[in-house]
């Protein structure tokens, strides 16, 4: 293996006595990002004032980091850029995927996708009315529910809950061949798996940065659009930095180049000084090499536990070829056992209803993270020490 993870896992700041298992939900802060960060706020901010958008290539951020990004998920330069929410990123490429296909009504999704996809997608059917309409099945029943009538196949690749996985090629054949498009959600796929955008021919993607990326809170989306669609698409949130010529100020709106047309307005530079210095550290390691190291972890992690703990249920595929960079367990009082686990120091979190969800992140994760999370684990449940009030109370995330 030529990417060292010994060497990246010291580029990241982990508190002391802590086994961070959640890296899936929101990576944890590398260590030259609090540098980064300042010299944007001091050197840039502070001295250029409104002059850093040229001078420091404020401008410019979300197209480099895009291409970064890029070669994470084999996406061509020129096809990727940051900018807003996920959420909002889903609502943009659905938007344009529709209008590529004004003569068909359905979006097909599953009940695995992540509920602000499919919010998302209800609340653009209504806005557009026409007899649109969005269609959910069960993550199985996806292949054989793709048929002539539609439009767009929306789809995240790895289910937030269980860690199930798509086959993300096999569903993008059978979505052209019936004349549809396709929206794949990477959220949990960026910096998780091997992704292959332009192999397998997608149409759009979307991604957030704050999960494996680990951007930091609030870390801006990517959205990505085939080259060969590109200057096809017509992007329903037309902002201003989408716009061919921002500073012409024209009073009609005219998509910008390529990718740039997805950009809507002014993009977050500090939060983007953090993840540029994220991806220095993507930079030294290959995909191949950290999906790997995350089947051995995930699998290290999944026979300690069935071991140790007999009363929690897989809730994830035994097959690695077929789940994420994460595991998860099903437990009646799985909450109340996260949150004996975070207080014991081993940070994952809970999914409703009884999901217990484990991130394994190899940039940083290490095989003693995961005999140490199986022993903390054991003891809680051999012990029985979850039962108690303050670890059934719900806080407001979980
Ligand atoms: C994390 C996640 C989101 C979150 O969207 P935000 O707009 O960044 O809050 C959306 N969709 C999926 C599939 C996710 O995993």
């Amino acid at each position: 293996m030529a990417s060292d993870f010994e060497a990246t896992r010291r580029l990241f700041h982990l508190p002391d006595g802590v086994i961070y298992l959640d890296g899936n939900s929101l990576g944890p802060m590398p260590v030259a990002a609090r540098a980064r960060v300042d010299s944007c706020v001091a050197d840039e901010w502070g001295e250029m004032l409104i002059t850093g958008w040229n001078k420091a290539g404020w401008m410019e951020m979300p197209a480099r980091l895009g291409d970064r990004i890029g070669r994470l998920i084999g996406a061509a330069p020129g096809s990727v850029v940051l900018g807003d929410t996920l959420s909002i990123k889903v609502y943009q490429a659905l938007a344009s995927a529709l209008e590529l296909r004004p003569d068909r009504k359905v979006i097909l999704s599953d009940t695995g996708n992540f509920p602000s996809d499919l919010y998302i997608a209800d609340g653009l059917v209504r806005s557009l009315g026409g007899g649109r309409e969005l269609r959910t099945v069960a993550p199985e029943a996806v292949e054989a529910a793709i048929g002539p009538d539609l439009a767009v196949l929306m789809l995240t690749e790895v289910d937030y809950r269980t860690g199930r996985k798509h086959d993300m090629a096999r569903l993008i054949a059978k979505a052209h061949a019936a004349g549809a498009l396709v929206v794949w959600d990477l959220a949990h796929s960026a910096g998780a798996v091997e992704v292959d955008l332009a192999g397998a021919d997608t149409d759009f993607a979307v991604g957030c940065s704050y999960k494996y990326l680990n951007s930091g809170p609030g870390g801006p989306a990517f959205i990505y659009v085939a080259p060969r669609l590109q200057s096809q698409v017509r992007p329903a949130l037309s902002g201003w930095l989408g716009h061919e010529a921002p500073f012409a100020f024209d009073l009609d709106y005219r998509p910008g180049q390529g990718i740039e047309r997805m950009r809507v307005g002014t993009p977050p530079v500090i939060q983007m000084a953090a993840l540029d210095a994220s991806l220095d550290i993507w930079d030294m390691v290959t995909m191949a090499d950290v999906r790997a190291r995350s089947i051995e972890l995930t699998e290290a992690f999944i026979r300690g536990v069935e071991a140790a703990c007999p009363a929690l249920t897989l809730a994830s595929p035994r097959d690695p070829a077929q789940r994420g960079s994460q595991v998860s367990f099903r437990h009646k009082e799985g909450y109340a056992i996260m949150q004996a686990l975070i207080a014991k120091g081993v940070i994952g979190d809970f999914r409703a209803p009884d999901i217990l969800r484990f991130g394994f992140t190899p940039l940083y994760t290490t095989m003693a993270d995961v005999t140490g999370a199986v022993r903390v684990l054991k003891e809680i449940m051999d012990g029985a020490l979850w039962d108690r009030e303050e670890y059934r109370r719900r806080a407001r995330v979980t």
